[in-house]
């Protein structure tokens, strides 16, 4: 006889954020109105309940927020000693601790991520970004840059949906610790979070226009990279997207890192521990609903073993909580949006088209809101759009190889080249494959591991410069 767990309902209580009904943009250190009076709303993708407005950032909203943040680079920020600074970047760290349980809160209502992963991870890695830069601030002189290192002057900074405060700290505590000063454009089914990391800012009394956050769509994006007033951009989102930003700067001083997609290889060995094989995977690809550039979106699995991974995966699947984001027990939050939900299905309706057979394990999913069921393909081939395009959702898509050559072929077969993984007992095996996947971050025997003293980036289509760790400071160095 089985029997099975029932989980009583576990919510955290959304009490804790302390909502407006309008949020303006953050120029030089005032929420201010948007020029053109433009608002769009934001929802929770969990249940399509409006949380906000927004201002809508218009060509000349930039343009006030990039003279704020270079006024702010000349006069304040930039003439700073470099151990104010990081008194500033450490007080901001401590205040993302200290308001952490209504940051988790707002980004997963926001976003729909699951708390326990926002509550767990974001918001604490987001803090130790800050940390660690903090503790670079005043050591520049020693970090291999020359021993005076200057700072370029202002960044344009723009971010995606999937990890909105994350992403925010990766951007925003490099350019800081630097010198720079900074324009931060949010994306627009997830602002919010970065609204409240404006509050923190002004909390913390950091002065105006060091950090300025324009509000709005890929309209607000493509004004602030035209805008001629800047010394780098920093973006991070999709390669079409990238694309477009690098052709807009061709023949501009601008400097730029593009930190793009990714179709991750997991790869697993016939002599991997096979239960922790199969929680990496499950980690790779279904945290944050997939909705990660470096998922493990490809599973590449040693023929003789395939059986019984498969096995064991769909066992865990089976296991998985789907549902109230805010619930502290829910495994898989909501897809961020309808237009993701659309993508999502559209790739994984040509996965059936082109032959590959798919499996979901049974789960309710809630009526209103926008969900995916976690789902897993076999009988994938190389040339099946679902093993070669970005899906960004809770898609596996599962090859075999016999070889570790044919693994590294395979492997390297994508335009992309963010991240890898592989699970194998034999160390020798790990650097003889580490080496030659092509991927700016490899992991061995576990995934999705990010730490702040670690560079971040990709090879090919996923990109080029380095966020994070020492490595992360020189984008915005004078070198
Ligand atoms: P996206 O490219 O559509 O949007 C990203 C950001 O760019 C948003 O803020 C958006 O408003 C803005 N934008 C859109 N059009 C623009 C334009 N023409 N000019 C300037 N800005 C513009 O991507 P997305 O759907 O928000 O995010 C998902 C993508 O981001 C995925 O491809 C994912 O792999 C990638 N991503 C990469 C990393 C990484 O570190 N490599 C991290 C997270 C996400």
């Amino acid at each position: 006889m089985t029997s099975t767990w029932e989980y009583a309902p576990a919510p955290e209580s959304r009490d804790v954020v302390d909502l407006r009904s309008e949020y303006g943009l953050f120029i030089d250190g005032d929420f201010v109105e948007p020029h053109g009076g433009g608002t769009f709303k934001t929802v929770n993708p969990a249940t399509e309940e409006v949380l906000a407005a927004v201002g809508e950032a218009d060509a000349e909203d930039v343009d006030r927020a990039v003279a704020a943040a270079r006024r702010a680079q000349t006069e304040v920020w930039g003439p700073m000693s470099d151990a104010e600074r990081a008194k500033y970047l450490y007080r901001l760290a401590r205040v993302i601790q200290e308001r952490a349980r209504e940051l988790a809160v707002l980004e997963t209502l926001d976003n729909g991520k699951p708390i326990k992963e926002s509550r767990d991870v974001d918001v604490p890695t987001a803090a130790a970004h800050y940390f660690s830069y903090a503790g670079w601030a005043d050591k520049l002189a020693h970090a291999g840059f020359g021993s005076d290192p200057q700072p370029l002057g202002v960044a344009g900074q723009i971010i995606p949906w999937n990890f909105p405060f994350l992403m925010a700290a990766w951007k925003v505590a490099p350019a800081l610790a630097t010198g720079n000063t900074c324009v931060l454009k949010p994306a627009e089914t997830t602002p919010l979070s970065a609204l409240l990391l404006a509050e923190i800012l002004q909390q913390i009394d950091l002065p105006p226009g060091v950090v300025n956050i324009v509000t709005g769509a890929g309209g607000t994006g493509q004004a602030l990279v035209e805008h001629p007033g800047l010394d780098k951009i920093a973006f991070t989102g999709s390669t079409s997207v990238g694309k477009q930003i690098q052709r807009a700067l061709a023949g501009r001083p601008t400097k730029l890192t593009l930190e793009l997609g990714g179709k991750a290889a997991n790869v697993i060995f016939d002599d991997a521990a096979l239960d922790q094989a199969v929680e990496g995977i499950v980690n790779g690809i279904f945290f944050n609903q997939g909705h990660v550039c470096c998922a493990g979106s490809r599973l590449l699995v040693q023929e003789s073993v395939l059986e019984p991974v498969m096995d064991r995966l769909k066992r865990r699947l089976g296991t998985l909580r789907i549902g109230d984001p805010l619930d502290k027990n829910t495994d898989l939050g909501a897809i961020n949006s309808a237009e993701q939900l659309a993508r999502i299905t559209e790739l994984t309706d040509s996965g059936d088209a082109q032959g590959a057979q798919r499996w979901q394990p049974e789960c309710q999913l809630p009526d209103r809101g926008y969900w995916f069921a976690p789902t897993v393909f076999t009988g994938v081939s190389q040339s099946h759009r679902i093993a070669r395009e970005e899906i960004f959702g809770p898609v596996l898509s599962v090859l075999t190889f016999r070889t570790p050559d044919e693994a590294v072929t395979k492997a390297n077969n994508t335009p992309y080249g963010l991240s890898a993984g592989v699970w194998t007992e034999k160390g020798s095996r790990i650097l003889w494959t580490a080496e030659r996947l092509r991927a700016g971050v490899v992991w061995a025997n576990t995934f999705n591991r990010f730490d702040p003293t670690s560079p971040f980036g990709g090879y090919q289509e996923s990109g080029f410069g380095r966020e994070g760790g020492r490595h992360g400071l020189a984008p915005y160095l004078a070198t």
